[in-house]
Formats: structure tokens, C-alpha cells, sequence
């Protein structure tokens, strides 16, 4: 009888973590197009709230670039690079689908979760072909849900946010907000600042609403990562009317960090890259990326355990601290073919001896 009660425990400890681990989830936001110098370039002067408030939250990698011309510097190459790790150079008019599996297709071939816990909201009707690639093997049976429309306008695509989040919880969420881009085209400069000043405000309402601890969502179990797809032009190539080359301000894109696993109030100065968020993804989420080519931004969860040197700077040596919140054992992380898709974690209630 004993024996059964060690089990049963040992069962529910199981189902316990288990559980935890898919709460987990991952917000993408892409902010189409503005140039570094306009964002963390330019301190708090106009992303106040991104600068101000959630910054200190997480970690800024400033000096994150898109390898052109491997890269383009344009709308649906950026995302498609953001979603599979891999650089993209594919058609700009929403024509072509990513070559390589995008994150959504990664995830539920290998955890078989719902298609509504992926989805894209967008505001280019373009990016429609960010649901799923053409590689063999995936595609559109492992796809993504995508809402959308070519409105351009971030308030609206805000609202199709939150009600996608409050709907459908998606566990891997990836947002365009369009204006933007659309404002930077149009050339008046007054438009596009406006435009980021805006979507600054979006950006922050979405996190304050994970914050709350809305529709399951908690800065403990969801990260979010706030990128671009490409900049613009800097002013000796052009200004910030056109992008598409691969002059710096075409290359060099925003990447600010947050939520569970990133640490606080950190900023990166090595060249990181685009194509890095997915793996980012894979890791935080647990599942494997077999074709993409960036690195994950955190280190191997071996770095987790207590006593191990953490040699990347970016990585909360805590990335499971909500986990030893409730149960503060010390942990060792393993991958077991009776749970394939999940690690399990082992608790000692003596501290493991790291060399
Ligand atoms: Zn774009
Ligand atoms: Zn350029």
C-alpha cells in the first residue's frame, strides 16, 4: 500500500509539472518597420512605455540584425524569418509560403495541440501565409489560425488582439501591427512617429492585460518578444520613407524580451540575430526546430541547475523559478520517451553536486 502512495504521488507531481509546462505561451509582436533610430535608438522619446516600462521587465538586445542580402529587408521575408529560424528570401506580395517550418508547425506536429493555440493576427492580409510553410512533412495540417485584413490600423488590430486572447488563449501568438510601415511609406514623418507612439501604447496594454493574470495569461507562464521585420533606411540611403536594401537602418531591428525566462533589466550588446527568436521559442516551449539555423537566445536548460556557471548574459538563471516557487527542490531536467514532447523534472530535496 505504501508502495501505491509513493506512486500515486510520484503520478501527480508528474501531472502537476506536466500541466504547468503547457500553460506555458509565447507572444510575438512585430512592429512592421520602424527604424532603430525611432525606437530603443532614440531612449524613451517615442516608445515611452516600451523604453520605460518594459524595458526594466526584460532583456533588450540592441544590437539585433537581419543577415542581408541571406535576409531581405522587407515585410513577408522578415516574418517568415521571425516564425522559422531560417532566413527567407521569398516573394514580398504574399504569394510564397515559408520554405522552412514555421514555429506553429514545429509545435503541433510534436505536441499535437489545438490549431487555435497558434494563431497569427495581422494587419496585412499579406501575411496570411505566415500559418504554415511549404516544407515536406508539415504544412497545413500543422497550421497556424490567422485573422486579419489590410486596414493598417494598429487600434483595430489591437482589438482583434484581445479578442483572439480572450477567445482561443493562443499558446504561440504572432501579431503585425501594420501602421507603421504604412505611415513610413506615405512619407510624412509626423504620421510614422505618431504611429509608433501608438502602437508603444498597444504593445504595453497587451503586456498590462498578461500582468493581470487575463484569460490564463501571467508574466510567470507567457514571454513575450517585441521585434520588427526589417527597419528602414537610414537617412545616408534614402530616409525613412523606403526600406529593402542592406544599408544599417534597413538591418538593424528592435528585440526587447520579457516575461518568463528572460531576465530583467539587462541589455545585450552582441550581435544577435533575427533569425534567433525561434529557437528562442523552441526552447522556452520545449520543442525541437530540426531545419532552422539561428541559436537560442537563453543557454541549455543544464545552466538552470544550481551551482552551473551561466555563460550567456541573457539567460535568468531562474527560467523555472515560478516551478521551485512551489516546490523548492533543486531539479535536474530530463527528456524521457515516456514524455517525448515534455521534460520531466526530478526533484531531489537534497542540493544535486554540479561540476
Ligand atoms: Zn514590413
Ligand atoms: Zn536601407
Amino acid at each position: 500500500m505504501k508502495l501505491s502512495s509513493a506512486v500515486l504521488l510520484l503520478l501527480t507531481f508528474i501531472f502537476l509539472f506536466t500541466a504547468t509546462l503547457l500553460a506555458q505561451n509565447v507572444i510575438i509582436v512585430v512592429v512592421d518597420g520602424s527604424r532603430y533610430s525611432e525606437t530603443f535608438g532614440a531612449g524613451n522619446k517615442y516608445i515611452p512605455h516600451l523604453y520605460n516600462d518594459l524595458k526594466p521587465l526584460g532583456t533588450l538586445y540592441s544590437n539585433c540584425r537581419i543577415n542581408h542580402p541571406k535576409g531581405y529587408t522587407v515585410t513577408c521575408p522578415g516574418h517568415a524569418a521571425v516564425e522559422t529560424g531560417t532566413w527567407q528570401p521569398i516573394d514580398n506580395n504574399g504569394n510564397e509560403r515559408p520554405t522552412k517550418p514555421t514555429i506553429f508547425e514545429y509545435i503541433r506536429k510534436e505536441d499535437g495541440i489545438a490549431k487555435s493555440k497558434c494563431y497569427v493576427v495581422s494587419g496585412k492580409k499579406k501575411l496570411n501565409i505566415l500559418t504554415y510553410s511549404t516544407y515536406k512533412g508539415y504544412g497545413s495540417e500543422y497550421g497556424a489560425k490567422w485573422v486579419g485584413d489590410d486596414n493598417k490600423d494598429d487600434g483595430q488590430t489591437y482589438n482583434k488582439v484581445i479578442s483572439v486572447m480572450k477567445n482561443y488563449k493562443p499558446k504561440i501568438l504572432v501579431i503585425n501591427f501594420a501602421q507603421v510601415d504604412n505611415a513610413g511609406h506615405d512619407g510624412n514623418w509626423n504620421d510614422y512617429i505618431s504611429a509608433i507612439k501608438g502602437v508603444d501604447n498597444y504593445i504595453y496594454k497587451i503586456w498590462k492585460q498578461v500582468e493581470n493574470g487575463d484569460w490564463g495569461y501571467t508574466s510567470k507562464n507567457t514571454t513575450m518578444f517585441i521585434t520588427n521585420d526589417h527597419g528602414r533606411h537610414d537617412d545616408s540611403h534614402g530616409g525613412f520613407e523606403n526600406h529593402g536594401d542592406g544599408c544599417d537602418g534597413c538591418t538593424h531591428i528592435m528585440l526587447l524580451a520579457l516575461g518568463r525566462g528572460i531576465t530583467p533589466d539587462k541589455t545585450i550588446n552582441n550581435r544577435t540575430w533575427q533569425i534567433d527568436i525561434a529557437p528562442t521559442v523552441g526552447e522556452l516551449l520545449s520543442f525541437d526546430l530540426p531545419v532552422q539555423s539561428g541559436n537560442s537566445l537563453l543557454s541549455s536548460i543544464e545552466s538552470t541547475i544550481p551551482g552551473k556557471n551561466n555563460s550567456n548574459p541573457g539567460l535568468n538563471p531562474s527560467t523555472n523559478k515560478y516551478i521551485e516557487d512551489i516546490f523548492p527542490f533543486w531539479q535536474i531536467t530530463v527528456t524521457t520517451k515516456f514524455f517525448p514532447r515534455q521534460s520531466l523534472f526530478i526533484f531531489y530535496p537534497f542540493p544535486l553536486s554540479v561540476s
